[in-house]
């Protein structure tokens, strides 16, 4: 807690550019206490003296990118509210367009990826420290790794607020939601996905497409897919809202493309 408010203090902002006033030796530690306890939001300092760091702001390239550094924005992103509101900005762009254009189609249909889109999995990435790993178990204790798929078998993750918001009000005007997601269709983990999904607030969607399990090549292939099935048995997809450019596939099979931040991860 104090190196990590050492730190925050440390930095300065001048003329856009970050200027960075402490040793290498204390980012490394203070670096390695973020990374080796997860944190929480109760431990970081987001004092208003700070508030001009919460934006995600690489420092520029005066030095090759330090990931010591870029783990500590990212946290700082998080806990001090920048992603929240980012995320609520962009969620209220996605309604206020689905809101004006649904009734201009005979079935319109909101599609939702779920993780970082419905789904918030920060606990497991911060419990990682950004790193993914598949395999393993997840047993949330301090310092201990927490593998990908018990995570998701665990049913654990929480609500995205401003898309579960989106989601029920899209249900309250009738209009049918699907969730489409990368996550594998195997049998557990359909049913975790489904049992979370639920236990957070969403109910009664219209359909839940997972890839499957033989399914290579990219992301993007099998969502644009999934959309397109959609259009064939009727329905327009008035808004496509996901976390990653392969969740949207350029705009294909949907009205409008809506993406979401997420510095946290990337999926091609
Ligand atoms: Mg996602």
């Amino acid at each position: 807690m104090a190196a990590k408010c050492a730190l925050l203090g440390a930095w300065t902002r001048v003329s856009s550019v970050f200027v960075i006033a402490v040793t290498a030796s204390a980012i490394i530690a203070a670096a390695a206490i973020a990374g080796t306890s997860s944190a929480s939001a109760a431990d970081w300092n987001c004092q208003p003296e700070a508030r001009a760091q919460h934006k995600l702001e690489p420092p520029t390239l005066q030095q090759p990118y330090n990931i010591g550094q870029l783990k500590f924005l990212l946290r700082d992103y998080y806990f001090c509210g920048g992603y929240a509101q980012d995320f609520a900005t962009v969620v209220a762009e996605a309604s206020a367009y689905l809101h004006q254009h649904a009734s201009e189609y005979k079935k319109p249909a909101l599609v939702l990826d779920i993780d970082e889109t419905s789904l918030s999995n920060w606990v497991e990435i911060d419990q990682d420290d950004f790193g993914f790993i598949p395999g393993g178990a997840c047993p949330m204790r301090p310092g201990m790794a927490c593998g990908d798929l018990a995570w998701e078998l665990s049913s654990r993750a929480t609500a995205l607020k401003p898309t579960l918001a989106l989601f029920k009000d899209a249900k309250a005007a009738h209009i049918p939601v699907f969730f489409i997601t990368g996550r594998r269709d195997q049998s557990n983990l359909r049913l975790a996905t489904i049992k979370n999904l639920n236990k957070v607030g969403y109910h009664h969607w219209d359909g839940l497409v997972m890839r499957p399990i033989l399914s290579t090549g990219s992301v993007a292939a099998f969502k644009s897919k999934a959309r397109a099935d959609l259009e064939a048995r009727g329905y327009t997809v008035v808004v496509n809202m996901g976390d990653q450019e392969s969740d949207l596939d350029g705009g294909a099979h949907a009205k409008k493309a809506i993406r979401l931040p997420n510095p946290f991860y990337f999926i091609p």
